[in-house]
């Protein structure tokens, strides 16, 4: 069987499942008030607000309250896929065929895999790079979360700017923010 072929890359309940046994490994840390293993609820079956594409409002996976500050969060809450819209499953997928490849994957190939659209993919590899550089994306699974295994893919420097083998020096700019 196939490492893509994981529930976590294809179930979003499985997915945030998935992220909060490495992230959470050392217990539930509230990103609020920073209690660790405190009382927290699951909110189970809570949707968002209705919109035109789910006019039923869309289920809020891995959705969690805490005891003690009363406040709402999930897993998601201080990792590089906090606030994005494309579902956690595709973004995990996104990290995996990213590290997994000696050359990456360009913008394109994921807007095919991951059937989203270029731009979002765009946007997801560029959002995801750049956490990887600043260690942004170490941070949350690496110290409490167990290590972070990367393969062979090269995403680095060369004279200043970030040099990645599909794109070209001008498109790579606007990486070196
Ligand atoms: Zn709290």
């Amino acid at each position: 069987m196939s490492v893509l072929s994981s529930p976590h890359f294809h179930d979003e309940a499985k997915a945030f499942k998935y992220l909060e046994s490495i992230v959470w490994a050392g217990g539930v840390v509230c990103p609020h008030c920073g209690v660790v293993d405190g009382r927290v609820y699951d909110l189970a079956g809570v949707r968002s607000k209705p919109s035109k594409k789910a006019p039923q409002g869309q289920l809020r996976h891995g959705l969690k309250k805490c005891g003690e500050c009363r406040k709402q969060f999930t897993v998601k809450v201080g990792t590089v896929f906090e606030h994005a819209r494309i579902p956690l499953h595709k973004m995990l997928k996104a990290v995996h065929l990213m590290v997994s490849s000696k050359k990456g994957i360009s913008p394109h190939q994921l807007h095919r895999v991951l059937e989203i659209t270029y731009k979002s993919a765009w946007f997801l590899l560029h959002r995801i790079r750049e956490a990887m550089r600043s260690g942004d994306l170490a941070q949350p699974f690496g110290s409490e979360g167990g290590a972070v295994e990367v393969d062979e893919t090269y995403l680095g420097f060369k004279k200043g700017r970030l040099h990645s083998p599909w794109l070209g020096p001008q498109e790579c700019r606007s990486g070196t923010r």
